[in-house]
């Protein structure tokens, strides 16, 4: 059979509520027109974010029912050890209670000021923790990997002659770890090829550098190299992970992507005196060692989905559905980073929205105008997020890219909410000439898009949505 399946049936549904357009304009200019404080019940179709918004299995939630609460040394902890070990084969596991803290954990125990962290493309999160302790966060990505139009099957990859020129620059001393982000979140959810993931292990390791691997979709970029990179098409999914991980030195993970949990993390390592020190570190602010910030039904249901996302009929259809919404929406026209990557469609705002400069924000821009279309939320990935503002003169710089990031969840929405969110979306398209940008109104110093306000640049309001869908 040519079609391909969501491979689970519904056991449990929850109803989604629709508003009309006026309502959504109102709705929005109390938001001060960020998405992220909508309340979500007013949300018809949530692209907001693919974390923690997974729905699980019956599997888990039988594991949850099965979830040992002790303190210390409950069987809950032991296979969540255990499932980590087995997948990823490091040996020192330490479960936190998502992956910033897993972050914020290996950062602070392995940089300092003046410090490079090199990556392809630090996650938001993962660039604020590493600033946080003093440290730069340097992106380095191929350059196809900023290029939304460049068909490249592997723009996650990092910049060997970079990474190079760098250690030749700064040695070991300066350079404390690198990191590569799987699969590249913030530079359109692409993946990292096994050949690359090799020859940043090789140079790495040629330099006494430890490689960390940002893993949060590793199942997901797993499957792309079986897709996509020669002479790995026969290789069943968890060999390939087993490949990848035993190139690098540990891992950080957020169990709320590739976990099919909705809440959990942990960090793993090869090296026992750094389990020690951020074991020490884990206490004092997540936890015991054997449940981090968790509870122990919460170590259960990640335990399972570990080995739950690296079914391969699962992996099929994720990526399908993913690469279905991509192709509809280009094949109407909409510029997307090409080719869909793993977890979501990056729609590239700037080429869609040309009339609007970086600084009028085309992302946020974009995002307001898909909620006020069809109710769909996604993500400015751009200027918001990205840019900077100098504090001293307060002039703001753009980001590399501005994108919109459509994150679909994991097992939640069937192929007809993918239909209504093409015909929202090019429904949009039809009107996207009368749209002007956005300001800031308000702004804090540390992830601003979580909390900014905003006020547009020209009229917004249920008058210029073209469906009332
Ligand atoms: C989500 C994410 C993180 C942070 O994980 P949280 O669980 O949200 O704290 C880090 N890196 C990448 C690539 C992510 O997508």
């Amino acid at each position: 059979m040519k079609t391909i399946i969501e491979p689970f049936r519904i056991k449990v549904v929850e109803p989604i509520r629709m508003t009309t357009p006026a309502e959504r304009a109102r709705l929005l200019a109390e938001a001060g027109y960020n998405v992220f404080l909508l309340r979500s019940e007013d949300v018809l179709l949530d692209l907001l974010t693919d974390s923690g918004t997974s729905a699980m299995s019956a599997e888990q939630w039988a594991g949850m029912m099965r979830g040992d609460e002790a303190y210390a040394g409950s069987p809950s902890w032991y296979r969540f050890e255990e499932a980590v070990q087995e997948i990823f084969g490091f040996e020192h596991v330490i479960p936190t209670h998502q992956g910033r803290a897993a972050e914020r954990i290996l950062f602070s125990t392995l940089c300092g000021p003046g410090d490079i962290v090199p990556s392809n493309t630090h996650f938001d999160t993962t660039r604020a923790n590493v600033e946080a302790v003093g440290a730069r966060a340097l992106d380095i990505p191929i350059p196809e990997g900023l290029r939304p139009q460049d068909p490249h099957p592997f723009k996650g990859n990092l910049d060997t002659d970079r990474l190079e020129a760098l250690f030749r620059e700064h040695g070991a001393e300066r350079i404390p770890l690198v990191m590569l982000t799987l699969t590249n979140n913030s530079g359109g959810g692409q993946p990292v090829s096994l050949a690359n993931v090799r020859a940043v292990s090789e140079l790495c390791r040629a330099h006494g550098v430890p490689l960390y691997i940002d893993a949060c979709r590793f199942a997901e970029n797993a499957f792309l190299i079986r897709l996509r990179e020669e002479g790995q098409a026969e290789r069943g999914v968890p060999e390939i992970v087993r490949e990848i991980f035993s190139l690098a030195e540990g891992c950080t993970m957020s169990a709320k992507k590739d976990g099919l949990a909705n809440i959990g993390g942990f960090v793993a390592t090869r090296d026992p005196a750094l389990a020690r020190r951020q074991r020490n570190l884990l206490i004092l602010t997540e936890g015991f060692p054997t449940y981090g910030g968790l509870a122990g039904r919460d170590l259960e249901a990640i335990a399972i989905g570990l080995r739950e996302v690296l079914d391969h009929d699962y992996l099929e259809y994720r990526l399908a559905s993913v690469r279905y919404l991509g192709e509809r929406i280009a094949a109407g026209g909409v510029p997307i980073v090409e080719p869909p990557g793993g977890h979501a469609v990056y729609i590239d705002a700037a080429g869609f929205l040309p009339q609007v400069a970086p600084l009028e924000l085309p992302g946020q821009t974009l995002v307001a105008e898909l909620y006020l279309e069809g109710g769909i939320r996604g993500v400015e990935v751009g200027t918001v997020m990205f840019g900077r503002r100098d504090p001293e003169t307060g002039e703001e710089s753009p980001a590399p890219m501005e994108l919109v990031r459509l994150a679909l969840p994991r097992r939640v929405y069937t192929q007809s909410h993918v239909d209504y969110m093409v015909e929202a979306i090019l429904a949009f398209a039809g009107r996207r000439d009368e749209v002007g940008g956005f300001r800031f109104t308000h702004q804090e110093p540390v992830l601003r898009h979580f909390t900014a306000r905003f006020e547009p640049l020209y009229p917004f309001d249920e008058g210029t949505s073209s469906t009332g869908l």
